[in-house]
């Protein structure tokens, strides 16, 4: 039995999942929980957000995130490919920063707009 909690939303419900009986998931107050859990046992995924640098702006870096969770084991790599990238102001929020990360088909995107000095 695997314990986790859950972080789908702020009650942190304590969740047990059984990887010998179908990754079937106890605790989970809404089925979003067992959702979680299933995955996080069988395949686990997370949002990344970062900054990367700017030139031309107000502030020196700009945010972005992906634009959908990735696999938990490409974090590393995908952070990896922000290094070098400099942005030229102004930017809009959602404009594309990196294609097809780790060729998971997802993007990283900027999350705000910036203007140009
Ligand atoms: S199981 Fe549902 S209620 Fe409990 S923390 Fe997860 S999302 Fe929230």
């Amino acid at each position: 039995m695997t314990e986790l909690i859950c972080i789908v939303c702020p009650r942190g419900c304590h969740l047990q999942v059984d990887p010998e009986n179908g990754c079937r998931v106890r605790g989970n107050q809404c089925p979003r929980g067992e959702t979680y859990g299933r995955d996080e046992l069988i395949n686990p995924t997370r949002m990344i957000t970062s900054t990367v640098r700017i030139k031309g702006a107000m502030y020196p870096r700009c945010p972005v995130k992906t634009s959908a969770p990735i696999p938990k084991h490409l974090i590393s790599e995908a952070m990896k490919a922000l290094d070098g990238i400099t942005l030229n102001a102004p930017v809009k929020c959602g404009q594309v920063v990196v294609e097809n990360v780790c060729g998971t088909g997802v993007s990283f995107i900027t999350t705000r707009d910036m203007q140009q000095l």
